[in-house]
């Protein structure tokens, strides 16, 4: 049997080791629940053969010793969940399906988004309710016209994942086994992330708020130099050579480009 993948729900929160969450029952030496939280590893049923160990790229796995467990006397522990880049390669190559990578989110990530969101909505309805900071009509109407295109961009995963990135079973539409390169996915890489950048620019271009603008540039530069390239490294690893042919043919995140390129693809 697999590890639970709803343990969050099913399994009470028992303790921590080295901050990484412990899922119980735990009655040592014979059970020993759940490490980690967003790679989570099942004690109970890891055999100790080291296959995830070797293969994650980002070495977050230790061994820990587990001395008169029934299934082996040596645990992987998930030492540094939050440097997961998501490649899979353990959760798929767990012989004994002991281990969950739920798609991220680090504490980092949650709370760039959180800061995004309330740029976004704030930054809106203060140039709705209470007029442009600077008070310039047209890139309040430019600003207006990029939020149903943004919109358009960021529902992406909602509508190709699910039909065309056959999702794990029992996981998030996120956790796609197939590499997803149609649709807006078939005009930039990230299409999500830009309609994010582009909503934080209508939320800028409505509310001519300074703080608007300086909430916005620092999540948008956060977002390109430190999350996208950690999830290109475990896309790289997740989908290999099909994915590094994906980035020749696809921009990351032009649309000019990427509408261009899609054009001269499909007259050609
Ligand atoms: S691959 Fe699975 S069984 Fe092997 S050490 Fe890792 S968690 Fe344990
Ligand atoms: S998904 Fe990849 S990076 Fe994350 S723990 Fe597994 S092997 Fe390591």
């Amino acid at each position: 049997m697999p590890i639970d993948p709803d343990f969050q729900k099913n399994r009470e929160k028992v303790g921590k080791e080295e901050g990484i969450a412990i899922w119980g029952p735990v009655e040592p030496p014979e059970k020993l629940g759940i490490r980690g939280t967003t790679v989570a590893v099942d004690w109970d049923l890891c055999t100790g053969c080291g296959t995830c160990i070797e293969a994650c790229p980002v070495q977050l796995y230790e061994w820990k010793d587990t001395p008169s467990h029934p299934t082996s006397e040596k645990k992987a522990f998930p030492s540094r969940e939050s440097d997961c880049i998501q490649c899979f390669q353990c959760d798929k190559r767990c012989p004994v399906q002991a281990i969950r990578v739920i798609f991220w989110p680090s504490g980092w990530f949650m709370a760039m988004n959180c800061l995004m969101l309330a740029q976004i909505i704030v930054g809106v309805a203060y140039g709705t309710f209470m007029g442009p900071y600077l008070g310039l009509r047209i890139p309040l109407y430019i600003g207006w016209a990029m939020v149903p295109i943004s919109l358009f961009f960021m529902v992406a995963p909602g509508i190709y994942f699910p039909k065309k990135g056959r999702p794990q079973e029992g996981k998030t539409t996120m956790d796609t086994t197939v590499l997803v390169d149609s649709g807006t996915y078939g005009i930039v890489r990230h299409p999500q992330f830009l309609g994010g950048i582009m909503l934080t620019s209508a939320s800028i271009l409505v509310s001519q708020h300074w703080l608007s603008a300086v909430v916005g540039i620092l999540t948008a530069v956060w977002g390109y130099t430190g999350y996208l390239p950690k999830e290109e490294k475990g896309l790289i690893i997740r989908f290999g050579d099909d994915y590094r042919r994906y980035m020749q043919r696809v921009p990351r995140l032009n649309l000019i480009v990427g509408l261009i390129r899609l054009l001269r693809e499909r007259r050609s």
